[in-house]
Parts: C-alpha cells; structure tokens; sequence
C-alpha cells in the first residue's frame, strides 16, 4: 500500500494539510505523521502535537537527532556556520537527514504549503517532475489565516508563539527572520536570543545572520548582539520549517 507522508511541523497549516490528508486518503492509504523534535522550539509545541494527536485520531511518529542533541546551536557550533544560499544546516541535520533515513522509495509527501506559497510548489514540481507530492492546502485555496482559524474552530488552542504574534511555531529565534523578527525574539526570550548572538560572534562575520538594509553598509552582515532599536514585527513573514520546505529549498538552489 503506498504510504502518504504527512510532516507535522507543529505548525497551523501542517496541521491542516495532515488531517485534510487523513479525511481523503486516510481509510484507503497507509498515512504516516512524522514529526522532528527541536530542542529549540518552544515547549508550548509538544502541548500542541499532543492536542493535535488527539484531533488526527491517531498517533505520530517523533524523529529525534541524537548526533546533535536535536539542538540547532549545537549544529552550527559543530559546522562553523549558521545559513547560507543554499539553505540552513540545522534544517538539514535535524530534520532533512532524519527523514531520508526514514523514507521508504514511493512515499508520496504530503507539502503543508498554503494558497500564498502556489509558486514553491510549481517550481518544486517543475523541478521534481518524478517525485510525487500533494498540497491540500492549495488544492482548496487555504491560506495562513484560513489554518489558524480551522484548528482554532476544531476547539484546539494554537502553539503559544502564535498567541505571543509569531506567525509559526518555529524555534525560538529561527534563523530565517530578520530584524524585526529578532527584535522580538530579543524582548520576549532574551535567554534564546544571547545564546544565538553569542555562537554567531563565535563563529564569526561569515555567521552573521542579518544585513543592513540602507545606509553606507548597506547588504553587509552585522551580528545580533549589535542590532539596533527599531520597529519590532513579531509576525515578520518568515518561511516555515519542515523536512520538505527543505527540500524543495534545496532544489531551488542547487
Ligand atoms: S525553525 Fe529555523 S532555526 Fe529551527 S531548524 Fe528550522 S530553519 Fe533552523
């Protein structure tokens, strides 16, 4: 029987995508729910997998890194580096290679993307013409919101950094934000913040997450521990994380 893949990243619309999956396919294919575990995340996200758990009516697998302590700090002490163009290494070590060690050939995955991300999933799909993937949430033109508001009429509460404005349940200080992002991330978990800075000043100039946006620096990187005041955007736009965005990352630029 083929198995369908469902990654649960903790997130809204991952939630969404995995039981619109389970209503279609779930009496007809063997559905699996994975999920990494991230020390990094907020502990608030387990609460979550575990409500969500209960509304799939079905348990999930936890994949867990050992080789890093599932700990994204650990991985970018350990590899010198924190992203790049080619993506983020705590991605790839913590969730990426769990799940190719998973994967069986002929999985089809399940892509939480949402009505707003169509473009990723064309361009995965024009670059990846042989690997099989589904997108429910495109399929029915479900955005962001449209997720939230799904699991919150389901009588679930959301991960407790949507609450806090965020607007996904990665880990706490992603490095995927930018400035106003972090702004917040240093207001609201200054503990997670420092740590981050300081293994980027470790590192060194080639770690540095952020760049300046105007002014004589303009597109140089600067570290966090020197970012200034200014606007803070807990909700700044910043991709979700899950073993596929991953991936079809990866293929955009191989
Ligand atoms: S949520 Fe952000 S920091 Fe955490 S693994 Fe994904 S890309 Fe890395």
């Amino acid at each position: 029987m083929t198995r369908i893949v469902c990654q649960f990243s903790c997130g809204a619309a991952s939630a969404v995508a995995t039981k619109l999956t389970l209503a279609e396919f779930g009496a007809s294919h063997d559905v699996q729910i994975i999920n990494a575990f991230l020390k990094n995340e907020h502990p608030d996200n387990r609460r979550f997998a575990t409500d969500c758990e209960t509304w799939f009516g079905r348990p999930m697998t936890m994949l867990r890194d050992v080789k890093y302590g599932a700990d994204v700090i650990e991985v970018f002490r350990r590899k010198q580096f924190i992203k790049s163009r080619r993506g983020a290494p705590c991605s790839m070590e913590l969730k990426r290679k769990l799940l190719d060690a998973w994967k069986q050939p002929g999985d089809v995955m399940v892509f939480g993307y949402t009505a707003e991300e169509s473009d990723r999933l064309d361009d995965f799909r024009e670059r990846n013409p042989d690997r099989p993937v589904i997108a429910p949430l495109i399929d029915k033109g479900l955005t962001k919101e449209d997720c939230k508001a799904m699991v919150q009429r389901a009588g679930l509460k959301l991960p407790f950094m949507y609450e806090q404005g965020y607007e996904n349940a990665n880990c706490i200080g992603c490095v995927k934000g930018g400035e106003g992002y972090f702004r917040g991330i240093r207001e609201d978990y200054p503990a997670e913040f420092k740590e981050l800075a300081d293994i980027e000043a470790e590192i060194g100039p080639g770690a540095y997450i952020l760049r300046y946006r105007s002014g004589p620096l303009k597109d140089q990187r600067f570290p966090l521990h020197d970012l200034p005041a200014g606007p803070l955007i807990r909700n700044e736009a910043l991709p979700s994380c899950s073993f596929f965005c991953e991936m079809a990352e990866q293929e955009y630029t191989a």
